[in-house]
Parts: C-alpha cells; structure tokens; sequence
C-alpha cells in the first residue's frame, strides 16, 4: 500500500474507492471541489418546496451487486425500499391502460409465455429478439441489433433503455443495452426487483459513508478543488489546489472527477465529451393511498413515477429538448400528466423541476468507445467514475465498480 491514497471527487466512485480502501486500514484523503458529497447523486433542501429532495429520481436494481455490497459496507444494507418482487407498473397515457410486468425469479422467463405477466400486445417470441443485444458489437446502436417498432418496443424495451442509458435507443450503444439486459432480465426477476432510496439518497449512499470514513480517521476536505497535477518520472509527483500544494511522489492519486474535469488535468486523456440531459420535476402533496412506488409511462412526457412519503417526482431522460422550456409551462404540462396516472386534482401543487444539463455522457458507440481504462500512462495515477471503462452505462452501478476497480489497483501496486 502508498503512504497515502489521495482520492480527488467525492461523488460515489471516489467515495466506493475511499470506503474500500479505509475498509483496508489505507490512509486516505478525499478532496471535493463542492461544498457537500455525492455530486451527481444527492440530497438538498430545497427552499421552493421547503423539503428535501434528491438531484435526482434514482432507481436501482437487486442486480446491482456492487451498489448494494457498498451500502452493506457502510451499514446501510437494506436501506432501499422496493416490492418483494420484480413489478413494474405502466400506464399509456394514450389510451389510457394499465399493466404490470411481472417477472418471476428464476433465470427461466416464463413469465413471457404467461400473458398476464408480460406487456399487453406481445407475444413471447417478441422477447427473444433481445437476446441478439447480447452478442452486439461495440460499433452497433440499439436500433441497428434489434426492431426497434411494435408493442414491446414501445411499451417495455424503449422505457427501459432509456432509463438505463440515458439516451434514444437509435442512438444508444447496443452493447451497452446488451450489458443491461445480461445483469438484469436474463439473470431472472431476483436481479430486477426496483430499488429507491425512499430516505434521500444523502441518507443513504453518501452521509454514512462520510461517517464510516470519519471513524476510520479518513479526511474529506471540502471546498479543496484540484487545478493541476504536476509528473515527472513517470509518476503524479503534486497536486496543486491553488492555496496548497501536496507533494504525491511516495502517494497513490485516484481522479474520481467528471470526464472533462480530467480530461483537463490529465495530458492526452480521451473522454466522452457528449452529454445528455435528464429532468426530475418534484410535486409537494400527500401521495393518494395504494399508488404503485414507481410506474412506468408511456405515450407521454413524464416517464417515470415515484411515489415517496411526502412528494410525487417524476423522470424524464435524454430530456435535452425540454431544457429551454419555461419552467412555469413545463411544470403544468407534467402535472398534468402526474395528475391523469395517480388520479389526483388537475391544480398545480407546489413544485420544483431539477434539469441536469449533463447528467451522464453520450452512450452512443462512438462516446462509448472514448472511455478510458482505470490505468493511466503514469503509475501512480488511477481514474475512476461512471464514464469511466465499466462495460456499463453511467449509473449508480458503474460508479461504484469503477472506484473498487482503482481502489484495488492501487492495493495491488507496488508503491510505496
Ligand atoms: C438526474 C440524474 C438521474 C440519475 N438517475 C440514475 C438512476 O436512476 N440510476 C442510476 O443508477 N444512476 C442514475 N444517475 C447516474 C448517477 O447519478 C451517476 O452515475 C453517479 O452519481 C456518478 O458518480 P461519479 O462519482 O462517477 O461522478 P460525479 O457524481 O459527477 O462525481 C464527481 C465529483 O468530482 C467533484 N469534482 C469535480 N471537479 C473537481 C476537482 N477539480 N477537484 C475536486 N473535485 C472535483 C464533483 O464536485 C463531484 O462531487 C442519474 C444521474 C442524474 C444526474
């Protein structure tokens, strides 16, 4: 092990690689530009609604292993709330029905032979097409590996994948959905139980990980941006945060920062430079009793319900067109979505809409095939993050993966 681990962004891949190496009795420093942890994944107050809210909707899947070893490790296992089953609800708002899929445990899917189960207008065969997103190549969209027009298509394959890639399934890497598909539905409904942090995600994921970090003598400087990295030898020899400098010959550095953050810092770097945007709009009321958590949408806007104790939110993904619509405009035309699924008055409640400009890179093939492995050209340097080489889109999951990854690289190292 390094004299010193200094691990540079504290959003969830630079807090993974901190936890599992303080787990280890690593010294670590963690240096975060912001004022708080979690950075793309978060809690704030927010003063409109006078609550706390997520950045973000963030759905996770009981598939997702890493996600869920690295609550246990912090002492948050069971900490997400979701059915005892892989559910999912939908509505159309075109014409108006309602299904849930059901998916049963096992890794058979019988529950496609089995209409009541699957999507209303499919019929079993139309599933199997999904398995050639398995053995896509990396230079294939979605839509060039499998039809992309039909029931199934638009009422389970679209949602999904835009969820889980964050861009239009024409665009979108098909081996990327193919990664998606491999860890979740052909694993079984084990893998696909839907998961949310009903408490905030501050709560769950980053709080107690900056406790777990305190206790193990770990400290998390805030307001502590890196401006450069200086080399030589090989090596990250400083790291320069403008008031300090920290001399890093005898250390290990993971850069744990968006892509074109270190893109900047590191000479010759290639990163995804695309991004697309996604767009939470929050509700302030008491959810009518027996909403289902979360619903699928679709033939409309929204995308996505979440129903938490004291707010109704909704996601829209690869939502880049709705960034230059006026806020009071975009929020009653949601609303009034939200208010035709949960059969709720058409009146505005209190609201707020959350827009992330660059909520995740580009997972088209070509932004895909930008993404840098955890080494570096230098030996002491490590990346991590969720654009970085996962084999996963940029989600929860791929983050956390990728800070395991470099912290494991750096105890596997021959520093020090
Ligand atoms: C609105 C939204 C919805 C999402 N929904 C889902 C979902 O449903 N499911 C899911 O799995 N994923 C979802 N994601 C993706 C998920 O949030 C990200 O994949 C994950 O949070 C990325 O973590 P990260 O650590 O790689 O990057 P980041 O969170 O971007 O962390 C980078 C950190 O580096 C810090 N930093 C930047 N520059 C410097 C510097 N020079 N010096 C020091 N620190 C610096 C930043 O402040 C930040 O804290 C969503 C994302 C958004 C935005």
């Amino acid at each position: 092990m390094p004299r010193m681990v200094h691990v540079v962004g504290a959003g969830l891949a630079g807090l993974a690689a901190a936890v599992r190496l303080a787990a280890r009795g690593a010294n670590v420093a963690v240096h975060e530009a912001a004022g708080a942890a979690g950075g793309r994944c978060r809690s704030y107050h927010d003063p409109l609604l006078d609550m706390v809210i997520d950045n973000g909707n963030h759905l996770l899947l009981s598939g997702n292993h890493a996600a869920l070893s690295y609550l246990d490790m912090i002492g948050c296992g069971g900490r997400l709330a979701g059915p005892e089953a892989a559910e999912f609800a939908f509505m159309d708002l075109a014409s108006g029905e309602r299904w849930t899929l059901r998916i049963n445990p096992a890794r058979l899917p019988w529950w496609i032979f089995d209409r009541t189960r699957r999507v209303p207008g499919t019929t079993a065969s139309d599933y199997l097409a999904f398995v050639r997103l398995l053995y896509a190549s990396d230079d294939k969209t979605v839509c060039a590996a499998v039809k992309c027009a039909g029931s199934l298509y638009e009422r389970l394959a679209r949602p999904l994948w835009l969820a889980a890639l964050n861009i239009e399934p024409k665009e979108g890497s098909a081996s990327l959905a193919g990664a998606v598909i491999r860890e979740t539905l052909a694993a079984g409904g084990k893998a696909c139980r839907p998961l949310v942090a009903r408490d905030g995600l501050g709560p769950v994921f980053i709080e107690p990980a900056l406790r777990f970090l305190g206790e193990r003598n770990v400290k998390v400087a805030f307001g502590h941006r890196l401006r450069a990295l200086s080399f030589a030898n090989n090596k990250v020899v400083a790291l320069d945060f403008g008031d300090d400098r920290l001399t890093t010959d005898q250390d290990a550095v993971i850069l744990a920062v968006p892509p074109m953050v270190a893109a900047d810092l590191v000479p010759d770097l290639k990163t995804p430079s695309e991004f697309r945007a996604i767009v939470n709009a929050h509700f302030r009321l008491d959810p009518p009793a027996g909403l289902a958590p979360i619903i699928g949408i679709v033939n409309g806007t929204i995308e996505w319900l979440f129903t938490f104790p004291d707010r109704l939110s909704i996601t829209i993904s690869a939502a880049d067109r709705l960034l230059d619509v006026p806020r009071e405009t975009l929020a009653e035309k949601l609303w009034q979505e939200v208010a035709t699924v949960a059969g709720l008055p058409r009146a505005l409640p209190p609201w707020q809409i959350v827009r992330e400009r660059r909520a995740t890179f580009a997972a088209t093939p070509a932004e895909n095939a930008k993404r840098p492995a955890a080494t570096t050209a230098w030996s002491n340097l490590w990346l991590a993050g969720d654009w970085t080489k996962t084999g996963l889109p940029a989600t929860i999951e791929g983050a956390i993966r990728s800070g395991n990854r470099a912290a494991d690289l750096v105890g596997r190292s021959q520093l020090g």
